[in-house]
């Protein structure tokens, strides 16, 4: 279990974002929050978190152009981005992965596997240099492959 990791949560919905937090502070996450694009970039002007779940549907920019805009910018383009995202559908996969996300997890949240899902797309990435400082621009941040979770983590992708 990644403890101290931070986990930059963007979400609209106050209950989801509410469980969400609960959940990830439990298992020894750090949180921050973000409920929409604008609180997501003012964040990320003042730190790194190890990964964001980006909720897909927002009102205004939502995730995928959310995400689209951070793959964009030298500062943000190499974060590891995992999708909320209610549809599970091939077509809504292929949406998520076109738009730059690293994976998907369906909503609602599991509330027993969360935690854990996490922690998998955390250990999923590439190894990063020892210090993490001395190359701050490194591009190994994201995950190795894209990848999903259903019913049960390590479920195959539709
Ligand atoms: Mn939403």
């Amino acid at each position: 279990m990644n403890v101290n990791a931070r986990v930059l949560v963007v979400e609209d919905q106050p209950l989801n974002m509410e469980l969400a937090v609960a959940i990830l502070e439990n298992n020894g996450y750090e949180v921050w929050t973000a409920s929409d694009a604008k609180e997501c970039m003012a964040i990320l002007q003042k730190g790194r978190p190890d990964i964001i779940l980006m909720d897909i549907q927002m009102p205004g920019t939502d995730g995928l152009e959310l995400t689209r805009l951070l793959r964009a910018d030298p500062a943000t383009q190499d974060l590891l981005i995992v999708a909320l995202t209610a549809h599970a559908m091939e077509e809504d996969a292929d949406r998520v992965r076109a738009a730059g996300c690293d994976g998907y997890l369906i909503k609602p949240i599991q509330t027993r596997l969360l935690a854990q899902q996490i922690a998998e797309f955390l250990a999923d990435r590439p190894a990063l240099s020892l210090d993490g400082v001395t190359e701050p621009s490194r591009t190994g941040y994201r995950a190795a492959k894209f990848k999903c979770a259903s019913r049960q983590f390590g479920d195959p992708c539709p």
